[in-house]
């Protein structure tokens, strides 16, 4: 039998992945050991046994057998969260190739501690009426404690912790209920700052209604049965889902395990995290993509250490080391936004199920528009599914929609980006004194620049697509960011006539601003947002009413409640139809669902407009009805026909390089590869049943050149997942041994 080695980290960190050891794996424990269990081996010169932990086991051994020392056992109760994230970074590996030491770096964390000392201040969140009414509540047998916290608290909003305690009178004892009733926060300068900072909103006392009630239920008498199952939680857009959420954290943090509840970035706004936070307190930790390394590492700390037993943030934070994780919420579970775009570019959705599997755990997903896949597998049994049908607030209705086809719209010479529909209903919402939003779906859409009298675009010297234009007088690539002035004659015959074409954010705002003059209009963008804070402020100014009509990209209409918001316009709802990828009909529904969604939240009517080119479009017309399940039949139809997943599964190789020659040889190669490996699994007698593998390509990226590489994509399709993973191991062998591989990108992506 052949040796097996186990690499092993000592330390366990981010920054010592790289940092492995070798060691003999002895006969007698070759069944016990695998990547994140906890071993004893000898170290050092001195050869002191210190505990490691094996992140891979390989029949290659590193250097020369007769000097490798051996491993000397498993330390005992050798499961921790470390041992777990290392495992799922072991599933991550073999799931979507990438290789260990990426996985690690995207399961652990980075360590950063701080220098600066701690600075702890008392903050104050009630008015003074309030705080001393509460204050009666919570230390009625304190009377001199009340007082002085009541004196001190009516000059100062914020005092300093530690001068606080000199004052007398006020103890830790006294604080507690304090901070526990939410009348104090305690806030840290290096210490994570509580996550809603000093803010406070009146915390209004929900009851769960029927729907809402059957659901968790559903899931509270599964839970305390021992059972763990995937559960879709499948309700309307404002039919309550958070609220079902926290009814089922709540049971599983009362058996004393901790919960993950991811939420995509663009939806995880101070809103949302007040709704928590108003239910658990100081037991919520949140990481976003706004922290810095050392604040982040702060938070996961806290759910480490046990201060924290719930963690809110976007997909990395299902790799919190919680030590026994009970149940993991994904939030509009068919956001893109949960699959990694680098290596390991893993599906959060999957990998919480592999982590779940692990520990077991269970997991909720939630949607409005569930995505295919996740609808098929509630609709076989392999998820349970549960529904709400209506919408939470009763006064609530559902938006009326119209389809405005933009065809007739031209040949009734109206030349403009409104329909006369949209336009109407602008007006009349200005004159309610509501709100309307306006979206593309996508920043600086065919704003690009060409020339008249040839037709050229003009396009980024980089890459192969056209720049677009900025009020700023420069024209950016929004691949590379490239950016030149605009130029004054067309570049290639030299006509003057040259002119930004198309309608962008900035356009439409422009645009609005003439017809409407009298419209307070905020326009919300990649361009507007880049700030720190950027798109929390806009969204908030245009919540309290600092603004009638919110122009932006497809980030406005997610997840955020506008109360006062009663018209919604898709100016241009074919833009995500166009896209060439399979999930375009998917994405475009969703997003339409969305933004019909925004309108009309609370009592008043919600109107909604679709503009579009293709008014017949399944996507278009199934979105305008609200129909998920109509569209879920007609796209699940479509994806049977050509293959595609929930059906069929789909590796795709994305092969880069800066030379073309390359690119052709290297991508040829891995096809030929792929065609061997097929007709491999082809002889195999269990492959006679069900789809051939198929091969597609490779074929040029729908954007060939980016940054100055050129790409082709290869894809190879099959219903049986495992093989292929398989024809992916033997792919990458293959370009591993290939005279090409140091000139060559890859990578895989596996759908
Ligand atoms: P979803 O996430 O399903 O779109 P939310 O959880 O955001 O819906 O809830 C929509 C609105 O309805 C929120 O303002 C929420 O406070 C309110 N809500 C939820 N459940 C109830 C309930 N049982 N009674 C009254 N209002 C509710
Ligand atoms: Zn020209
Ligand atoms: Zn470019």
């Amino acid at each position: 039998m052949a040796e097996k080695f186990a690499n092993i980290i000592i330390d366990i960190s981010h920054e010592k992945v790289d940092r492995t050891f070798q060691y003999k794996i002895p006969e007698y424990l070759e069944e016990q050991i695998f990547a994140g269990i906890r071993v004893w081996a000898p170290f050092g010169m001195g050869n002191h046994l210190r505990q490691g932990y094996v992140v891979e086991v390989t029949d290659q051994a590193e250097y020369d057998i007769e000097k490798m020392k051996a491993i000397e056992g498993i330390v005992p109760g050798s499961v921790t969260a470390e041992s777990r994230l290392i495992q799922l970074a072991w599933w991550m590996r073999e799931r979507y190739g990438s290789t260990m030491n990426q996985a690690l770096k995207t399961v652990l964390p980075v360590k950063k501690t701080m220098k600066a000392v701690e600075k702890k201040t008392l903050v104050c969140l009630l008015e003074k009426e309030e705080l001393e009414k509460e204050l009666q509540e919570a230390l009625r047998k304190h009377f001199k404690a009340r007082a002085r916290v009541l004196s001190l608290f009516s000059a100062e909003k914020r005092i300093s912790y530690e001068k606080a305690l000199k004052m007398g009178n006020i103890t830790g004892a006294v604080l507690k209920p304090l901070l526990e009733k939410n009348i104090l926060a305690l806030e840290s300068e290096i210490q994570y700052r509580n996550p809603v900072g000093s803010q406070r909103e009146k915390a209004e006392n929900i009851c769960l209604n029927q729907e809402q009630q059957a659901a968790a239920d559903a899931f509270a008498k599964d839970y305390k049965a021992g059972q763990r199952n995937t559960y879709l939680l499948y309700g309307i857009t404002g039919s309550g889902k958070t609220e079902v959420y926290m009814e089922m954290m709540d049971l599983v943090l009362k058996t004393g395990k901790q919960v993950i509840v991811l939420i995509p970035e663009i939806a995880l706004t101070f809103q949302t995290v007040i709704r928590f936070y108003n239910r658990f307190g100081q037991k919520i930790a949140i990481v976003n993509s706004r922290l810095s390394q050392g604040e982040r590492f702060d938070q996961f700390e806290r759910a480490r250490k046990g201060e924290a037993q719930i963690m809110i943030g976007p997909r990395s934070a299902l790799f919190t080391p919680f030590p026994q994780v009970g149940l993991i919420v994904i939030d509009e579970e068919q956001e893109g936004a949960y699959k990694s775009e680098t290596a390991p570019r893993y599906d959060a959705r999957e990998a919480a199920l592999a982590r779940a599997r692990m520990e077991g755990a269970s997991v909720v997903l939630g949607s409005a528009t569930p995505s295919v896949e996740s609808f098929e597998k509630a609709a076989s049994g392999a998820y349970k599914l549960l529904r709400l049908r209506n919408r939470a607030k009763k006064e609530s209705v559902l938006a009326k929609v119209w389809v405005a086809d933009m065809r007739e719209e031209l040949k009734a010479g109206n030349k403009t980006v409104f329909s006369r529909q949209l336009q109407k209903l602008l007006e009349e919402t200005l004159q309610k004194r509501e709100q309307a939003i306006l979206f593309l779906n996508r920043r600086g859409y065919s704003s690009f620049i060409s020339c008249r009298s040839c037709g050229e675009a003009i396009k980024c010297p980089n890459c192969d697509v056209s720049l677009t234009s900025h009020k700023d007088g420069k024209m950016r690539c929004h691949y590379c960011g490239h950016e030149e002035p605009l130029p004054e004659k067309c570049p290639s015959c030299g006509s003057p006539y040259i002119a930004g074409f198309g309608t962008g954010t900035q356009k439409v705002e422009e645009i609005t601003k003439k017809m409407f003059p009298a419209a307070r209009v905020l326009r919300m963008d990649m361009d507007t947002t880049s700030g720190k804070k950027g798109h929390e402020e806009i969204l908030s100014a245009f919540r309290s009413g600092e603004a009638d009509i919110l122009i932006g990209t497809q980030m406005i209409v997610k997840g955020h409640d506008f109360p006062n918001v009663t018209l919604v316009g898709a100016l241009a709802a074919d833009m995500s139809l166009h896209a060439p990828d399979f999930r375009a009909g998917e994405r475009t529904f969703q997003l339409l669902t969305q933004a019909a969604g925004r309108a009309g939240r609370d009592s008043r009517p919600g109107y909604v407009v679709i503009q579009t080119y293709l008014p017949e479009h399944y996507a278009i017309q199934t979105a305008a009805v609200q129909d998920y399940e109509a569209f879920f039949a007609q796209e699940r139809a479509y994806r049977r026909l050509l293959h595609y997943p929930p059906f069929c599964g789909v590796v795709a190789v994305a092969v880069a390089a800066a030379d073309q020659q390359i690119l052709e040889s290297a991508a040829s190669e891995l096809a030929e590869e792929a065609k061997l490996q097929s007709e491999m699994w082809k002889n195999l007698r269990e492959q006679r049943q069900g789809f051939e593998i198929e091969i597609m390509g490779p074929v040029q990226a729908s954007v060939y050149k980016v940054n100055n590489l050129y790409r082709k994509i290869l894809y190879i399709k099959n219903e049986n997942y495992d093989i292929l993973i398989k024809i992916r191991t033997k792919l990458e062998v293959c370009a591993e041994k290939a005279q090409w591989r140091q000139d060559v990108q890859l990578q895989w992506d596996v759908s």
